[in-house]
């Protein structure tokens, strides 16, 4: 790799070049089988000539797709950090730009010199930013994604099968993706990165334990426990947190006891670790607070543990932690109110938008939850929960996906309105929840309903569907 670098600096200096990655599958934790299905991509690198003899098709473009903060850039680089190539890497929120013809010139300088300086792999973050199913967005903006998009499928299919220059992109959303992103030869091979499990936790905090000075009798396996949910990014920043404890009490190794604190900390989300302006500060309360009202109305997500904005890893806004049978609801096992109820909830934010700044001003902070509503709608419908459709078969008929779709948005907007109107009914306490929250950044449970008991009034209403 060595004779590479050299050849990559004789040319102009590439943009998109991340210099010194030196990142190995040793630094990446909890994997589990999730490796080998890695390190065969990193075969297609060291052993291309191998697969092209045999005839094995070598895939164009691999996605990583899991939520924030699981280690999905980490194992970008440990592909090329292990096959010894180049690294290239662009967030795909950087394509999406406000001048037209920007993004699709970006993508193209990207490939040329991913090209220049193969082999290499390139890397594309959120790749949902710009690959969004066309179409679903309106106006310039998406006429302007649009192009960029079909650039970068131009791209993919330049390198089709050649195995010198493999595209990693990573996603927390495949299913909105366009369905020409994923054909066979472009994006055709998808991974799962999940959360990881308690034993992935202890791994990840090892991992990064191992250049930091631990104290012998650390109980990793404690602190694992303790951060149920957490992501790698998280579990990382604990260790980060461990050490400046033991610096700042002029120790000179990190206890067990650090550990727990950090993890507390982190927890509760660390105050002003990124800048953000006044506005952006109250937009992103009002876009917590508003779900933490519209859930408190309701019997089983009013447990709310706390809320916050502080900004935390791999997460843009704040969130609002509900006490909720996580189990329950991925086997959908969920009652019909309380579904009906949780996409209420997810469209609060976007419905406090509405009501604090107005129809024209809408911002997009509440796409995520947005997103999460529209799904929870169709499962809500395809789970026969409707009335409309009990009992409903042949659902994969063309005419049926439409109905579905259409009796989805239909739930949608009553429970938009409804989360409208709760919001409506307790604009005091919302003023109440924004205000604290911009100026402490998050509410315990007890702040939280102390105000809830102040200024809420609270009037439960089942939608009619
Ligand atoms: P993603 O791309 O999925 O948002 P990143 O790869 O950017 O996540 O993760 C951020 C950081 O978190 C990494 O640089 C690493 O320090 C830590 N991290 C995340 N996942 C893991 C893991 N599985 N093992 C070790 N460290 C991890």
């Amino acid at each position: 790799s060595g004779a590479r670098v050299q050849r990559a600096q004789n040319k102009r200096l590439p943009q998109y070049l991340e210099r010194g990655v030196d990142v190995k599958f040793s630094d990446v934790a909890g994997l589990g089988k999730i490796r080998l299905e890695l390190e065969e991509i990193v075969k297609f690198f060291t052993h291309g000539e191998m697969y092209r003899r045999r005839g094995v098709r070598i895939p164009g473009g691999i996605l990583l797709c899991g939520p924030p903060g699981v280690g999905k850039t980490l194992l970008a680089k440990a592909v090329a950090g292990e096959a010894g190539v180049n690294f290239f890497s662009i967030s795909a929120s950087q394509f999406v730009e406000i001048y037209v013809g920007v993004g699709a010139s970006r993508v193209r300088a990207l490939y040329q010199e991913a090209k220049e300086n193969a082999p290499s792999v390139v890397f594309i973050d959120e790749l949902d930013a710009v690959g969004r199913e066309r179409g679903l967005i309106k106006g310039s903006g998406g006429q302007e994604r649009d192009a960029t998009l079909n650039q970068l499928l131009v791209c993919l299919d330049g390198f089709e099968g050649r195995g010198n220059v493999i595209t990693i992109a990573s996603t927390n959303r495949p299913d909105i993706l366009d369905p020409a992103l994923v054909r066979p030869g472009r994006f055709d091979r998808k991974i799962f990165i999940p959360k990881p499990g308690l034993i992935g936790r202890m791994e990840i905090l090892q991992v990064h334990a191992r250049k930091k000075p631990m104290a012998e009798d650390v109980d990793y396996m404690a602190v694992a426990s303790m951060t149920d949910g957490m992501v790698g990014a998280e579990l990382a920043n604990i260790v980060e947190v461990a050490a400046i404890n033991m610096i700042r009490d002029g120790r000179t190794e990190i206890t067990t006891d650090d550990l727990l604190q950090a993890a507390q900390i982190e927890e509760r989300g660390m105050l002003d670790r990124k800048e953000r302006s006044p506005e952006t500060w109250k937009q992103v309360a009002i876009n917590e607070a508003a779900m933490a009202v519209v859930a408190v109305n309701f019997p089983d997500l009013r447990n709310i543990e706390f809320v916050t904005i502080a900004p935390r890893a791999g997460r843009e806004l704040g969130y609002v932690r509900m006490k909720m049978d996580h189990i329950k609801f991925t086997e959908g096992m969920l009652s019909r109110q309380s579904l009906l109820d949780h996409i209420t909830v997810q469209l609060a934010p976007r419905a406090a938008d509405e009501l604090w700044f107005g129809e024209g001003q809408l911002s997009t902070i509440w796409s995520e939850t947005a997103d999460n509503a529209r799904s929870a709608a169709r499962m809500f419908v395809l789970g026969g929960l409707s009335e409309k459709h009990h009992g409903l078969s042949n659902f994969w008929v063309a005419d049926r996906i439409n109905a579905i779709d259409s009796e989805a948005l239909q739930i949608v907007n009553i429970c938009y309105e409804r989360a409208k109107e709760i919001l409506q009914q307790n604009r005091k306490l919302m003023d109440a929840v924004v205000d604290e929250l911009v100026e402490k950044k998050s509410l315990t449970k007890q702040e939280f309903f102390g105000l809830v008991e102040l200024h809420g009034s609270l009037q439960p209403m089942p939608p009619s569907i």
